[in-house]
């Protein structure tokens, strides 16, 4: 499998000279697998590029697109995302919905005339969507699991394997404190509606979850000292990244979702810290910085 990141920024597009290495595009990931069948986790505007891209190639595209959750910055560049608006494509669209709103209108709502000029019907690719909650399926011959993340509202994790290669993706995750959840009142389907009913850890869930991929793509937001102020914003700090995937036994960490907030020399500290924090902790994995364009074979 190959992975190539098109968008790696968390919350809001960050253009400028401060974040041109790191990139300032939000999430949007390009996942070929064997036979360069296409998978994009996640349309923020990254996607845009994407999409441009396919649209040179002059080929049909038929692509699924996960979707982690519907906050803005996973879902803002599907409207600007060329190869929907072209006859003769397929998409198919899977994310989690909730009981007031079905997963198209999480996607397409912003298309609403008030805020956009083209609608839904200007899309002249075929699109289906195909609601998922925690279950196991196929997609392409990929097996592909998916989890609730703790996250407000909810968030999908997902784990896709392919012949002995395994890819997880968990853009937006926060450390699971039984503390603070007491105090959500709005349980939504996900992580702290699992917790209050089985009283499992989350946590372990999550690193269960993960256990021994390839590649793990993960949250890491703040720094420990910025995550103190930040709790319950559904993000993690670097050392819960790290913790993450040593307790999962990955072979390859991928630090993910920049705060916006963070320059390129920024990131450059944090991926320093993570560093010595693997050299120290005598971890066995591997840890890279996402940034767009950025490419990895697995
Ligand atoms: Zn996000
Ligand atoms: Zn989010």
């Amino acid at each position: 499998m190959r992975l190539r990141f098109w968008g790696t920024r968390g919350s809001i597009p960050t253009p400028g000279k401060d974040t041109v290495r790191y990139g300032g595009n939000t999430p949007s990931t390009e996942l070929r697998l064997k036979n360069n069948e296409l998978i994009i986790l996640d349309a923020g505007t990254g996607i845009r590029n994407l999409g441009d891209k396919l649209c040179r190639s002059k080929k049909p595209v038929k692509a699924f697109l996960f979707i982690s959750h519907p906050h803005w910055d996973h879902i803002q560049g599907f409207p600007f995302f060329k190869p929907a608006f072209v006859a003769g494509n397929e998409f198919t669209i899977l994310g989690g919905e909730n009981d007031k709103v079905a997963l198209q209108n999480l996607i397409t709502d912003q298309m609403n005339k008030i805020y956009f000029p083209l609608q839904m019907n200007d899309l002249q690719a075929r699109l289906k969507f195909r609601p998922v909650a925690e279950e196991e399926f196929e997609v392409f011959d990929a097996q592909v699991r998916t989890i609730y993340v703790n996250h407000p509202t909810f968030a999908l994790g997902y784990r896709i394997s392919q012949g002995n290669k395994t890819i997880v993706y968990i853009s937006d995750n926060e450390p699971f404190d039984p503390v603070l959840a007491q105090t959500i009142h709005n349980v939504e389907p996900g992580i702290i509606r699992e917790y209050l009913e089985s009283n499992g850890d989350p946590n372990q869930r999550i690193y269960d979850f993960v256990r021994d991929a390839d590649v793990l793509i993960h949250d890491a937001t703040y720094t420990p000292e910025e995550y103190r102020e930040r709790q319950g914003w559904g993000h993690s700090h670097y050392l819960f990244t790290l913790k993450v995937a040593a307790k999962a036994n990955v072979k390859r960490l991928v630090l993910f979702h920049h705060d916006p907030s963070h320059t390129d020399r920024t990131v450059d500290q944090i991926f320093a810290k993570c560093k010595a924090e693997i050299r120290k902790r005598g971890y066995k994995f591997d840890c890279v910085a996402a940034r767009e364009g950025m490419e990895l074979k697995v």
